[in-house]
């Protein structure tokens, strides 16, 4: 796997994994994030050699512009454009502001368009992207609006990017996670947190990054233009209370 491997937000949580399972392969992983001091360190403690880091927040453009011509004069093409750095800023009831909701489709729908703008005429044969996503497109909680509306906005713009990608013969398919463990999350899981997944736990970083592995694969070529759910089945699952030792507790 000698590719050269594009992922945003790669110092922690799943993007982390994502780096580390590239380059374990023996891609050469160039990371963009706004975590300088940890990120100066994630290049030479990555598997393998060859890799890059370059500190900037994938929400402005003129960091984008320099990130991407950075990994063209370095390795010339990228084979694999993971799209994966994204944060929430709340919704309509923690007072999330125009701008606060602007920074979100920003860093999550604008940024992964325009990184795919940028490489689009440097991707290497076979050449794949994969964004992340997330089961908060199809589903929400209170307070969520401009996490919702760019997680949703990813689903859409990787079929279009789909099309687009095609007649270069870049696949571009899309990983929804549910909920996955990070570093960043904390807590330890109660038993009720993993056995309320119909696989009996919470996702780990790993499980999003061997799907990501295997849609930039050759094994999986003929995928194409999709939205892949890993989330243990959490979001095809019937919920009423008092079934299947459910319970809804009123008032919270
Ligand atoms: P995380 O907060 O643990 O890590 C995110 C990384 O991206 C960090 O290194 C951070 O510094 C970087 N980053 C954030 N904003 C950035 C910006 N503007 N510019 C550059 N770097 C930036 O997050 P995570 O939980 O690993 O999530 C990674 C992706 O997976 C996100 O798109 C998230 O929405 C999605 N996701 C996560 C879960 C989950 O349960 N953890 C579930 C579904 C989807």
């Amino acid at each position: 796997f000698s590719k050269v491997v594009v992922v945003t937000g790669g110092v922690h949580g799943i993007g982390r994994c994502l780096a580390e399972a590239f380059a374990a392969k023996g891609a050469h992983v160039a990371v963009i994030d706004r975590a300088g001091e940890e990120g100066a360190r994630l290049a030479s403690s990555l598997p393998g050699g060859g890799h890059l880091f370059v500190h900037g927040d994938v929400g402005k453009k003129e960091d984008l512009e320099a990130f991407a011509a950075q990994v063209l004069t370095r390795y010339g093409h990228v084979d694999v454009l993971v799209n994966n750095a994204c944060f929430s800023k709340g919704g309509l009831l923690g007072g999330c502001s125009y701008d606060d909701f602007l920074e979100v489709l920003c860093v999550g729908v604008a940024a992964p368009y325009e990184l795919a703008r940028l490489f689009m005429d440097r991707f290497g044969e076979g050449g794949a992207i994969v964004n992340i996503a997330s089961t908060r497109a199809e589903q929400s909680m209170p307070d969520t609006e401009s996490y919702s509306a760019a997680k949703g906005g990813i689903v859409a713009l990787t079929h279009a990017m789909a099309m687009s990608m095609a007649s270069r013969g870049i696949r571009v398919n899309c990983i929804s996670p549910g909920w996955i463990q990070t570093e960043a999350a904390g807590a330890a899981l109660s038993e009720a947190d993993e056995r309320q997944h119909p696989a009996g736990r919470a996702g780990v970083p790993e499980d999003v990054a061997k799907l990501a592995l295997f849609l930039c694969g050759p094994d999986a070529g003929f995928i194409n233009a999709q939205n892949v759910t890993a989330d243990g089945g959490m979001s095809r699952q019937m919920i009423y209370h008092g079934e299947h030792g459910w319970s809804y507790c009123l008032g919270e």
